[in-house]
Formats: C-alpha cells, sequence, structure tokens
C-alpha cells in the first residue's frame, strides 16, 4: 500500500473528542505506517435527527473505498424512536464485520511486571439473539413475548477460527470457549461442538498446540472477577461475549481505557468500548486513550505492528506515570493534555 485510507465516524456525544485524538496519534506514527489518508463521515443519533438517516449511504461507500475506519459513540435511545436503528449494528452487517475483538488489559506498575489481567475477548459478531426476530401475542393469561437465536456453523467457525489465529499470536496459547450448553445443548451445543474442532479441520496442524477450554458463561463471570489471569483469549456467542466483555472492561479501571475492533476478513473497524458518555461530553475532558489503543489495534490488525506497538507502549507509558490523566481515572487534565502527553511519547 502506497497509502492506508482511514474513515473517521466520531458520531454522537464524546465520540466527536476522541477520535481526532486518535487520528493526530496515527499521524504522528510517520513512516512506520503508509501514509494516512482521512475522510471524515457521518453517522449517529444526532446525523438522523438532521438528515433523517442514522447511516448516510455516502458513509457506506466511502467505507467500502477505505482500508480501515475508526468509529467513536452513538447515542442509543432506550426507548424505540420510529426510523432509527443503530448505524453499528448496520455497518457490522453491510461490512461483514463477523468479530468483535476486545483485549483487556492491566498496566503494571513497572514495565518489567506482568499485567495481572490480560486477556482478550472474542464475541461473535452478527447472529444469537442479536438477529432481532422477536414477536409478541396475546394470550388467555397475558402477552407472550420470543425471541429467535441463531447460531450457525458456519459463522461459529469463522469466529473460532479468529479466537485460534488471535491464540497463536500470545504467549500462553489458551482459547476458553464460552457457553450455556448443559441448558441450550442445541444452539450453544452447536457452537461450542463447532469451535472445538476447528483444530481438526486446520492445515498442517496449525493449531494443535493451542490448549482449548470451556466454561459455562455464568461461572465464567464469576471466575472473571475473581481469577481473571486464569483467561487468555475467551471466545463467545454475541450476547455473552457482549456482557463479558463489558464486565472484563471493569477489571482495569476505566471504560475510558478499553479498546475494541470490529473484525471481517476484508476489513477493520476500530472503536472504543465506551458509549457517548452524555454526562461529560462536550466539556473537554474525555479520555482518549480507549480510542488510541483501538487505533492500534486496527493497525495490528492490519500487520503494521510497529505502529500499534508505539501506540500501545505511549499509551501504558502515560497511564504508568500517572501525572496526565482525566477525571474517569483520577487525574484532572483534559483530553487535548492527555494526547499531548501521549504524542511526546510517541
Ligand atoms: P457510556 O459508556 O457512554 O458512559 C458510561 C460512564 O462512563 C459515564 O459516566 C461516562 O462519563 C463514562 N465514560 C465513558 N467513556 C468515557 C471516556 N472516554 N472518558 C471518560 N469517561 C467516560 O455509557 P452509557 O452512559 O450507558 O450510554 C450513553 C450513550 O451511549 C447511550 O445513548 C448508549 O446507548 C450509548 N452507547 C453507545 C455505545 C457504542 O457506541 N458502542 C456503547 C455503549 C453505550
Ligand atoms: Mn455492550
Amino acid at each position: 500500500r502506497s497509502s492506508l485510507k482511514i474513515g473517521l465516524i466520531p458520531a454522537d456525544g464524546i465520540g466527536k473528542e476522541v477520535i481526532p485524538a486518535a487520528r493526530a496519534a496515527i499521524e504522528a506514527l510517520g513512516s512506520d505506517i503508509p501514509k494516512p489518508e482521512f475522510y471524515n463521515l457521518d453517522a449517529g443519533f444526532e446525523c438522523f435527527a438532521s438528515t433523517g438517516t442514522a447511516l448516510p449511504e455516502e458513509t457506506v461507500e466511502a467505507l467500502q473505498d477505505s482500508h480501515c475506519a475508526l468509529f467513536g459513540a452513538v447515542s442509543s435511545p432506550i426507548t424505540k424512536v420510529t426510523g432509527y436503528s443503530s448505524p453499528i449494528v448496520a455497518l457490522r452487517k453491510k461490512l461483514d464485520l463477523y468479530a468483535n475483538v476486545r483485549p483487556v488489559v492491566s498496566v503494571a506498575e513497572n514495565a518489567q511486571e506482568k499485567p495481572r489481567v490480560d486477556l482478550v475477548v472474542v464475541r461473535e459478531n452478527t447472529e444469537c439473539l442479536y438477529v432481532k426476530q422477536e414477536t409478541i401475542t396475546s394470550t388467555e393469561s397475558g402477552k407472550e413475548a420470543r425471541a429467535t437465536r441463531l447460531i450457525t456453523e458456519r459463522a461459529s467457525r469463522r469466529i473460532g477460527r479468529l479466537a485460534f489465529e488471535l491464540a497463536l499470536g500470545r504467549p500462553r496459547q489458551l482459547v476458553t470457549i464460552i457457553h450455556k450448553s448443559n441448558v441450550l445443548s442445541v444452539t450453544d451445543g452447536l457452537f461450542r461442538e463447532t469451535i472445538r474442532a476447528v483444530p481438526r479441520f486446520a492445515e498442517n496442524g496449525r493449531y494443535d498446540n493451542i490448549q482449548i477450554e470451556e466454561q459455562i458463561v455464568d461461572s465464567a463471570v464469576y471466575r472473571l472477577f475473581r481469577e481473571p489471569q486464569i483467561y487468555d483469549v475467551m471466545v463467545a456467542p454475541n450476547l455473552y461475549g457482549d456482557i463479558i466483555s463489558d464486565a472484563a472492561a471493569a477489571l482495569v479501571g476505566s471504560l475510558g481505557l478499553v479498546p475494541s475492533i470490529n473484525a471481517g476478513d476484508n476489513f477493520v473497524m476500530g472503536e472504543p468500548v465506551h458509549g457517548s458518555a452524555p454526562d461529560i461530553a462536550g466539556r473537554g475532558i474525555a479520555n482518549p486513550l480507549a480510542s488510541i489503543r483501538s487505533a492500534a489495534l486496527m493497525l495490528r490488525h492490519l500487520g503494521y505492528l510497529n505502529g500499534a506497538d508505539r501506540l500501545d507502549k505511549a499509551v501504558d507509558g502515560v497511564i504508568r506515570e500517572g501525572q496526565v490523566l482525566t477525571p474517569d481515572l483520577g487525574g484532572s487534565s483534559k483530553t487535548q493534555e492527555v494526547l499531548d502527553a501521549v504524542l511526546k511519547k510517541i
């Protein structure tokens, strides 16, 4: 690649404050990556309110023409607003971003020590209850609501492969399958069996050295809080993965620190795990570190390991020194000051 085309979709609330910070961090990498070309794209609830669509067609087309993207956060109303649906869910579908990958890593006191938490949650992104097939009927004894939960062999296999690939690049080489097949033996049974079978179908015994464990989702959460160090790569169907990855974020302090990527075979989109934070939006105090780490993950996924390492090391350094932190981490610095501290280290 002679240049790296990056779509930027700040969307709502603090997304508008943290995505520009991530852009500045990427620009500071210089020759570690191909020359970045940025495209500012619109989406989100404010976009819906002013234009009638939360995901303009131009945004989708521009992304299809890019190598990767960074997404800020959307505000989603809790009650149904006619005509509105989440652009992030739509983008995952349109770009076939079937995996949501969230590393959760605590920063050790000094660079030599091992972090207490160092795991990555791999969440299937396209099916499970999120196919959104819900019905409601009236019966003699009151209303009855039902939802369809879809698990396919195809989606389970590809998310499994992605989890094994990630494990190959990590020192512990462990994959833990999260399920509830003691109760949901058909759906979760298929997920579990399909992922267990992934190494058998791999070429040249590619995954033979990877250890596979499994855990029932409720006890997985319990153990996550008591002994997070037992986990390396956790792979889960959509709903369990959603809950576990937010819960895991609590282990490392602030939502403002946890990055993610939405990945498919042809595209990757970085996205901080946090939302639009209406309580602090517009005040210049949002923590930009989750977004900068999301940029690092995105670059890592594309194979730009040096660039990714430099971003991650700069962020870790700023956290470890503890001098320049936003209020969510107990500091009193502004977004811009934290960004400047990161840029200095890059
Ligand atoms: P939130 O993540 O926006 O905020 C939760 C709390 O964490 C707030 O107190 C907020 O101030 C704080 N926080 C979050 N990110 C921070 C950061 N970078 N720096 C400092 N503090 C930070 O979650 P919420 O309040 O439940 O939701 C607010 C809106 O965001 C809702 O409309 C929700 O639907 C939406 N949301 C979007 C996403 C997404 O885009 N992926 C995820 C979660 C929530
Ligand atoms: Mn969530």
